[in-house]
């Protein structure tokens, strides 16, 4: 494999959606890329696109709800790549129902996922950023919902604001490491997340599919328009190059759906 003279990010969840648009996005920068996901093949035309590209990537089969697997994953990274500089902690599901239906097995699917993944990731990430004395960057997806409630989401809604509280804690013990800190967090993007829920949540709220983009998804925006997925790979790759003056912190971008 070419490894290219610039950074290593690993990013999970990189076989679709918000981890494929990051991925590509750091490699057109010159970052060499993991593509850590539980689906291979779709991790590997990820792979392809970034190398017919000029990037340089391979894939790690990963599923951030196990400890195991999470350390090799890593492991790998850095037996590969040298080093890990970034960690894109991304891999996400969604469940909705309202909360009096909420099954407990997907409650704790949900958090397997959502929290045990960060927790997970940012872990073995973290104690290679250190011991490297290099530092690096950990970079959490989380959400609008990191900042809002919305019907039929408590467990994302509880997790995503957990990674707040996660990323703040971890901004204040890497600092003398180098090692910063962020949550990213996008409003409503028409990823394959996305586009599964349209139906799920125009059936349990009863109204149409248009009405659930309108007046659900984009109802609180300043212009009803989707974040993208460019939009929150931009962000990332910035949040890359940060000095840590933003260590600790999130960025939203919603269109105004939160401010803050
Ligand atoms: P997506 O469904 O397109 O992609 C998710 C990826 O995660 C898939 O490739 C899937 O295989 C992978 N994945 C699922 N479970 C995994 C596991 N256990 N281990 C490893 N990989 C796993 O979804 P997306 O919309 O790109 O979402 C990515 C992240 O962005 C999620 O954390 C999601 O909550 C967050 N997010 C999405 C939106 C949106 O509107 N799309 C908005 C805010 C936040």
């Amino acid at each position: 494999m070419e490894f290219m003279p610039g950074k290593v990010a690993l990013v999970t969840g990189a076989a679709s959606g918000l981890g494929r648009g990051c991925a590509i996005k750091l490699a057109k920068k010159g970052v060499n890329v993991v593509i850590a996901d539980v689906n291979v093949e779709a991790a590997e035309k990820v792979a392809s696109e970034i190398k017919v590209l000029g990037g340089s990537a391979f894939v790690v089969e990963m599923d951030v709800t196990s400890e195991e697997s999470v350390e090799a994953g890593i492991r790998r990274c850095v037996e590969v790549y040298g080093s890990i500089d970034i960690l894109v902690s991304n891999a996400g599901i969604q469940i909705v129902h309202p909360i009096e239906e909420f099954p407990f097995e997907e409650w704790k699917k949900m958090m397997a996922i959502h929290a045990d993944g960060a927790f997970l990731t940012s872990r073995a990430a973290y104690r290679y950023m250190k011991e490297s004395g290099k530092g690096g960057k950990i970079i959490f997806m989380g959400s609008a919902h990191s900042h809002v409630g919305s019907k039929l989401k408590s467990p994302y809604c509880f997790a995503k604001h957990g990674l707040l509280g996660l990323c703040r804690v971890l901004a204040k013990e890497g600092a003398e490491y180098g090692i910063h800190t962020y949550v990213v967090c996008p409003g409503f993007v028409k990823t394959p997340l996305v586009e599964k829920q349209i139906p799920e949540q125009s059936e349990a709220l009863g109204i149409s599919e248009e009405e659930v983009i309108k007046n659900v998804m984009l109802k609180d925006t300043v212009d009803g328009i989707f974040t993208t997925v460019e939009d929150i790979a931009n962000a990332v790759y910035y949040l890359t190059e940060d000095s840590g003056a933003m260590t600790g912190q999130s960025i939203v971008l919603s269109h105004g759906w939160h401010m803050n």
